[in-house]
């Protein structure tokens, strides 16, 4: 995009890139529950029982709606199961539940026609509602490509003409995977294909008059969904639209990796105020997704009141730093910055900083929960994959020697007394490092607030390359925050490499809302992943940020560690771990998902940046897993195919030996590592 086409959109898609303030759409009703306008953002999931067995699905609706979902998606995949979404609504309706449903319709507009006549929402896929091609044309001409809009269009014409006059809802949902060949011809699989995707569809339904539009960007990508959506919301209302977004990350994964996966790209779009509806997907029980995305969404309930509440409190109040012309939101850039003592900044990976002074430091093994596990029979430590980079000390004094590699922070005061400095760096406060103070000749860390940036002292800064910021804030509207300084930064000009640091304490009460079976750590944990990664993976998604910092006292150092580095693999800017693109199992899958992507996980969690997809279906499957490196796909009742990247290797395997299979392929490639 032109330095000119990034002015022009500076800001439109969103109310304020510095405050919190929800972007206000149409309203929407599905059924009796309204989506969009003022309405409260909606909660929603989609069963995983065969749509045929009318009991499994009624009686898992029930717990998904118990669990707080306030629409139930269910999978059409055929004429039969469209039908059926009959019985199960008036078998629901008969025992008091009225949560409306939403058909879930791929390659099949027949079932889309009968399902838009029962239901109150039908969601279709751009990208395949009218394609049953297996996506191979590359080239269209400007009248082929014409051919193929009218062609859908009269394909998709009588499901509008049906949803008009039912009253009926639709999503029109494109996914990052999906996209037609006549998009990818265009535009390639990218944000913009996606945003077309949807754009055509919707202006068929307008030019139909039909208005009763949510739209969706759904990605396994993180980053490629938080831009699709903002280039979304850009490209509507440049055509004077503005439906509401359904909010969603597709094949998230399941455990800690789903929960952070989900809140870097649901998180970050909520805090920049858009999205009226969330479903969190999970490889997991349908009714664990509720929690999940309630939690996520219950920080924005009353957040701009609270903001405001907070800037009246505060007697200087804040400064925001508008977006500069530079910045562009739909495309990923590193921010510039210098490479200080070769270690942080530039382009070496964000590092992560922990803080350790309130453990016990008497025993080595207390580095375990950094990533450093002690041997005592070998007197050595053996560095992992996810081994932090700084150990955030203050003043106490570890009474055993620490790995050779990991560097040690201290305040300034104690920093000065150490008789032996090396891998040692001081942390100042901004009035300190501006007074006469010894600095370290290779690092120096100083904390600030974001409102710092304004005042006198931050002028006063003696600037060099030893020099790293801690951007440190607590505040519920802290993201924006955090990026109003980054803007500042940027318009200063100043490259000084940023530490991102965020504080977090959670009460008990919330913490049993998001784990109601699992304790208050388990909830705790949970709460941490998903604000954590709200917080910090909103600014790195921009590439804001040379290092993080969590602190949550009241979790234990090992789950602060996991998190960190999950947020991080999460927005692609640290790889440390395979990861698992796994779907959330609906009523078209052919295995156990979450037992099966257990069992793989088992045997190649220890294959460092393999992307392997984990797919129940052969019919979306293979679109889905987006950009996976491996995939396995079920194919059939006990039959799996393998997938090299976008190619079928091994077609309908018997399941039993397919894992073994699976890592065959990546051992002739040259990607299979043995366990130590
Ligand atoms: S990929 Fe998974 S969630 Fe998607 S349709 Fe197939 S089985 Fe259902």
């Amino acid at each position: 995009m032109s330095t000119d086409a990034i002015k022009l959109l500076q800001g439109r898609y969103c109310n304020s890139l510095t405050e919190y303030s929800r972007f206000v759409t149409r309203e929407v009703y599905i059924g009796d529950v309204p989506m969009g306008a003022n309405n409260p953002i909606r909660i929603q999931s989609m069963t995983t029982t065969d749509t045929m067995d009318t009991i499994g699905t009624v009686e898992q609706s029930i717990r998904m709606i118990e669990a707080g979902c306030e629409y139930i998606r269910i999978t059409a995949p055929s004429i039969k199961e469209a039908q059926n979404l009959a019985e199960i609504k008036k078998q629901l309706r008969q025992r008091g539940y009225t949560a409306p449903l939403v058909a879930d319709i791929h390659f099949t507009p027949n079932a889309a026609e009968v399902a838009a006549r029962i239901v109150e929402k039908v969601r279709v896929n751009p990208g395949n509602y009218a394609d049953k091609k297996k996506f191979d044309q590359l080239d269209y001409t400007d009248l082929e490509y014409q051919a193929e809009l009218e062609r859908i269009n009269q394909k998709f014409a009588p499901l509008v003409k049906i949803c008009k006059e039912y009253g009926t809802a639709m999503r029109i949902g494109t996914n990052h995977g999906s996209l037609s060949d006549r998009i990818m011809s265009r535009y390639g699989d990218t944000p913009q294909g996606m945003v077309e995707s949807a754009m055509e569809f919707m202006r068929m339904c307008e030019a139909l008059n039909y208005y009763n539009l949510v739209i969706s960007m759904k990605s396994s990508n993180p980053q490629v969904m938080v831009q699709a959506y903002r280039l979304l919301v850009e490209t509507m209302v440049a055509e004077g639209m503005n439906y509401p977004l359904h909010l969603g990350v597709t094949e998230a994964g399941d455990g800690e990796d789903g929960r952070i996966k989900s809140a870097v790209g649901i998180g970050t779009l909520l805090e920049d105020g858009l999205g009226d509806t969330v479903r969190v997907s999970l490889t997991e029980e349908p009714e664990a997704e509720a929690p999940v995305a309630i939690a996520l969404v219950n920080r924005y309930v009353k957040r701009s009141e609270e903001v405001r509440a907070k800037s009246e409190e505060i007697s200087a109040p804040r400064t925001l730093h508008p977006a500069p012309q530079t910045h562009n939101p739909y495309e990923y850039k590193k921010r510039e910055t210098y490479e200080a003592n070769a270690f942080i900044g530039g382009h070496m990976v964000p590092r992560v900083v922990i803080d350790l002074s309130k453990s016990n430091l008497k025993a080595p093994s207390v580095l375990n929960d950094a990533g450093y596990m002690y041997s005592p029979l070998l007197d050595k430590y053996n560095m992992a994959e996810q081994s932090v980079d700084f150990v955030y000390l203050a003043d106490e004094l570890p009474s055993f020697t620490l790995p050779g590699n990991l560097k040690q922070l201290y305040n300034y005061s104690t920093w000065q007394k150490l008789a032996n400095k090396t891998l040692c760096h001081p942390v100042f406060t901004l009035q300190e490092y501006v007074g006469d103070v010894d600095r370290s000749s290779s690092l120096n860390l100083v904390i600030l607030k974001p409102t710092d940036i304004d005042t006198e002292a931050f002028g006063l800064l003696p600037l060099n390359n030893t020099l790293v910021f801690i951007l440190e804030i607590d505040a519920l509207n802290g993201m924006c925050d955090q990026r109003s300084f980054f803007f500042k930064m940027e318009d200063l000009g100043l490259d000084v490499p940023v530490i991102i640091k965020r504080g977090y304490s959670f009460n008990n009460e919330e913490a049993k809302k998001v784990s109601p079976t699992g304790g208050d750590l388990e909830g705790a944990t949970t709460l941490l992943q998903l604000y954590a990664a709200t917080d910090l993976g909103a600014l790195l998604v921009d590439g804001f940020g040379d290092g993080i910092w969590i602190d949550a006292p009241q979790l234990p150092a090992n789950i602060i560690t996991s998190t960190a580095f999950g947020i991080l693999q999460a927005t692609r800017s640290r790889i440390s771990k395979t990861e698992y693109i796994s779907c959330p199992s609906c009523g078209r899958t052919l295995f156990d998902l979450m037992e099966t992507t257990q069992m793989i996980r088992s045997r190649t969690s220890h294959l460092k940046g393999l992307k392997i997809g984990i797919m129940g279906c052969i019919v979306n499957g293979p679109g889905e897993m987006a950009d996976a490196d491996y995939g396995y796909v079920g194919s059939g009742p006990g039959k799996v195919t393998l997938y090299r990247g976008k190619e079928a290797v091994k077609k309908n395997i018997t399941s039993d030996n397919a894992l073994d299979e699976l890592i065959g392929i990546i051992r002739e490639d040259g990607n299979w590592i043995e366990v130590e």
